[in-house]
């Protein structure tokens, strides 16, 4: 039976990205060295690109992009995107809900 997301609390999505995310084994590879180590550009891209392809084949992808885009996170790969595109994800998911407003004639 599919889980509708969106549905559960923040802790039971937690709980679930802990015990079946395919990231759990190396959570530095998804989230990179601590904020007191240097990261060269070209090996923090690469990093994040082996991350994604990680995320593509995570069976809690869903889930944890649920979480990502509740929680904001500022740094990280997060079911593929880095914390600026999910803020883009928020953004467009913002503007297809909006309601239409209409001009006045
Ligand atoms: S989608 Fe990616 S970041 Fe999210 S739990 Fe899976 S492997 Fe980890």
């Amino acid at each position: 039976m599919p889980v509708n997301p969106s549905a559960l609390s923040l802790g039971d999505l937690v709980a679930e990205l802990g015990t079946r995310g395919d990231c759990r084994h190396d959570p530095d590879l998804h989230m990179g060295p601590d904020a007191f180590e240097d990261e060269p550009l070209a090996e923090r891209l690469a990093r994040q690109d082996v991350a994604r392809e990680v995320c593509e084949g995570c069976p809690v992808w869903a889930l944890c992009l649920d979480y990502a885009l509740r929680i904001r996170p500022t740094f990280g790969v997060w079911a593929g995107y880095l914390p600026r595109e999910l803020a883009a994800l928020r953004r467009e998911a913002r503007a297809l809900s909006a309601p239409e407003v209409e001009e006045a004639a």
